[in-house]
């Protein structure tokens, strides 16, 4: 069987090999078993449906919520050479009647149906009557509710379908899917574990980056300078965010497309289609496009702002780079996201426990915006998948040279705040009251008495929340669910206090001051003595052409082109029209007399760094068995190694054996008992030749190489 799926594989798809996953769905699909397939967006999970249907006898049926991607899917399986239909809502009462009949007179290897046709007497008449070789759950979260797109439609179709004797088997199709939604897909279709096939989500293509302290507007107007001709997709929060980027955009002359709810149907549908053949290279959108977006070569998302939960910020992130080719994610962040996303939850939901749940989610994505861990792993962490290592070294906190700094103090200041504040104030006020703000709220709660009030004045108020919500991150505070979630502390906190656990962050908890002195003062003297000529010349005051603060970022960062340039705060389009040149040539000048100066900043800062740093990582280094071996120790099943790998399971044996050989440390449990190790030891030591088909031959059945190996391999006597 195995050759005949290679077969058409090739000769229908015109593909050489099964990507990670494919081949045990399509095989357990076959051999009759209901499965579920949770593979990444792009990890080509249509043919875990097309080839066993392809292979069986009779219709397969596929279930989709994507209506807007049935034509398209039924196209491309017509350019195959297959024949296929689709049934929804978009069709004629004429049309549909005709496709049924057709459906009906068996003429179709593959049938795209919405959920709701089975409320349709006629359609389910005519479906109980059919031959069927499987019936696929496409996006198969959306069936349970505890998925970050429930549709009830979807989920009351499966008793439906269960009253039917005529569907011999199952697929279910997800790339998002966390621990609960995959137990409830299972239980509602009766899919045993044995067969669930997960590659895992990490997307290997796709490189992560959190972007936080700049100009939204400007940030993403050097990025698409930067990548001309790309196609991006950027996501606001709003329609009015949307609308206003758009207008911003195509005012410096950016060919953007935009679609939001807002708009007519006929300039949606026109926008997206500018978008996916190409005309337009970048669209602008809310979260109400890209469900049905199959396009592949998006090499970019931009997200202007931090969306309500990491389940929507994964899907919208991972509509780039389908193609499996390098492609980035890039999340703005500012403070003010947060306010939105609560406003949301607050105006959307009316229920208590649903209300909590959201929050619960939110603080996750604040989690996300916080951490200075590895962005990827952090994703993975979330659904619960585990990557088998700490830096993916493509993310922005992962390629991010800055050291660490031991901020171990600060931290414990902050705990013992939170702890005098009685646990029972958020962010804002623990930070005011650190500042030692005279906000007159601190006032009426006798906070200014605190022995930590105005602990840590040196510090913006800002720059406190920053720290206090980077604690939260790294799990060193708890916080309280809800709208205003009150700070905790945990067993970390009470390990960090201690001075039992240090607490590391990449940039330090520096004073404002500090910060301050942190340029060049002899090009920052310079430069202000080329704004005062300038400024004379021009008959202006000197601030009209740049403040202090622009003058030490240049100090600071040597930005030495336009883009650099616009990355600095106070210098606009305009003014780097006007003044830019000048103060480059300035800071060129200075740079050439200290050729060592900058060589590590400019390129950290200054620059529209999530262009420069970042190239994704083309080729893993380590040595195969190695990948294998650290997997393992993370704790993922050769099963899963195998499938994620794409390799056999008993290479995947070979390779823990291996590591074993050269000395790195295994857990040997899963491969026998200390009874079994005995007995091997024992025939081992009464053969006179002892190779391992004859030690295998003085045992019983159940032990079989891999176990006989395992135990040679860990008494070094292979
Ligand atoms: P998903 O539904 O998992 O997001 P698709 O099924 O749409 O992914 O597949 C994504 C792309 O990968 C499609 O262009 C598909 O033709 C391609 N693809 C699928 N399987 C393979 C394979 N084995 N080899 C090469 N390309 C593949
Ligand atoms: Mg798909
Ligand atoms: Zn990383």
């Amino acid at each position: 069987m195995s050759d005949k799926l290679e077969h058409i594989l090739k000769s229908y798809f015109g593909y050489d090999t099964f990507r990670p996953g494919q081949k045990q769905v399509i095989v357990d699909v076959v051999n009759g078993f209901n499965t579920l397939a949770v593979m990444p967006t792009g990890g080509g999970k249509s043919l875990c449906y097309q080839i066993p249907g392809l292979t069986l006898d009779g219709t397969a049926i596929i279930i989709s919520p994507l209506i807007s991607l049935m034509k398209d899917q039924v196209d491309a399986l017509h350019a195959l050479g297959i024949k296929a239909t689709y049934l929804n809502s978009s069709l004629s009462p004429k049309e549909q009647q005709e496709r049924l009949s057709d459906i009906a007179a068996g003429q179709y290897t593959f049938v795209y149906v919405a959920p709701e046709r089975f409320e349709s007497n006629l359609f389910a008449n005519t479906i109980r009557q059919l031959n069927i070789s499987l019936v696929a759950f496409d996006e198969a979260h959306c069936i349970s509710q505890w998925g970050h797109d429930f549709r009830p439609s979807y989920r009351s179709i499966v008793p439906r379908l269960k009253k039917l004797t005529n569907i011999p088997v199952y697929v279910a199709l997800t790339a998002t899917a966390t621990e609960d939604v995959m137990t409830d897909i299972r239980t509602l279709l009766d899919i045993s574990p044995d067969h669930m096939v997960n590659t895992g989500f990490e997307r290997d293509n796709l490189s992560f980056h959190l972007v936080k302290g700049k100009n939204k507007a400007t940030y993403i107007k050097h990025f698409l300078d930067e990548r001309k001709g790309e196609s991006g997709i950027i996501y606001t929060a709003t329609r009015k965010q949307a609308d206003a980027l758009y207008d911003q955009l195509r005012r410096q002359g950016t060919a953007v497309e935009k679609y939001h709810a807002g708009l007519t149907e006929d300039e949606r549908k026109e926008a997206q289609s500018a978008f996916v053949h190409d005309e337009a290279a970048i669209m602008i959108a809310t979260n109400a496009f890209g469900m049905g977006i199959d396009k592949s070569n998006v090499r970019f998302v931009i997200h202007y702002a931090m969306p309500m939960n990491i389940e929507s910020y994964y899907q919208e992130a991972g509509r780039a780079g389908r193609d499996g080719e390098p492609s980035d994610c890039i999340l703005l962040y500012s403070p003010q996201d947060v306010q939105l996303q609560k406003f949301l939850i607050e105006q959307s939901l009316a229920d208590e426990d649903a209300k909590q749940n959201e929050y619960r989610k939110l603080q996750a994505m604040m989690n996300y915006c916080h951490t200075n861990s590895c962005l990827t792993a952090f994703i993975l962490d979330y659904f619960g998948d585990q990557p088998g290592y700490d830096a993916c070294e493509r993310c922005s906190n992962c390629s991010d040279q800055q050291e660490k700094v031991d901020i171990t103090e600060e931290a414990q200041m902050i705990l013992s705040c939170v702890k005098r504040m009685g646990e029972r104030f958020g962010v804002s006020m623990t930070a005011k009251v650190l500042k030692g703000s005279r906000d007159k709220r601190i006032r009426e709660f006798g906070l200014e008495d605190l022995s930590t009030f105005g602990l840590l004045s040196a510090y913006t108020e800002k720059d406190l929340s920053d720290r206090i919500q980077f604690l939260v991150a790294e799990n060193v505070l708890a916080t309280e669910e809800g709208k205003f979630p009150t700070l905790k502390l945990n067993q970390k906190s009470v390990d960090v206090l201690k001075g039992k656990q240090h607490v590391f962050m990449k940039a330090a908890l520096v004073p404002t001051r500090e910060l301050d002195d942190d340029y060049h003062g002899d090009l920052f003297e310079s430069l202000r003595q080329l704004r005062k000529d300038m400024a004379d010349a021009q008959a202006v005051p000197p601030y009209v052409i740049f403040s202090d603060a622009t003058l030490k970022e240049f100090a600071r960062y040597l930005p030495d082109t336009e883009s650099d340039m616009l990355t600095i705060t106070g210098v606009g389009e305009k003014k780097y029209a006007k003044y830019g040149e000048a103060f480059m040539e300035a800071i060129g000048v200075w740079k050439q007399a200290h050729p060592d100066a900058g060589k590590t900043k400019t390129v950290k800062i200054g620059g529209a760094p999530v262009i420069r740093d970042v190239k994704a990582k083309d080729v893993d280094d380590r040595p195969s068995h190695m990948i294998s071996y650290q997997m393992f120790q993370s704790g993922i099943a050769l099963k899963d190694i195998a499938i994620r790998r794409n390799i056999e399971k008993q290479t995947v044996e070979s390779h823990i054996f291996k590591a074993a050989q050269e000395g790195y440390p295994v857990v040997w449990g899963i491969f026998f008992n200390e009874e079994q190790e005995e007995n091997v030891l024992s025939v081992h030591e009464n053969l006179e030749e002892p190779k391992l088909k004859t030690i295998k031959e003085h045992l019983p059945e159940a032990y079989d190489y891999t176990l006989i190996k395992a135990v040679l391999v860990k008494n070094a006597l292979m």
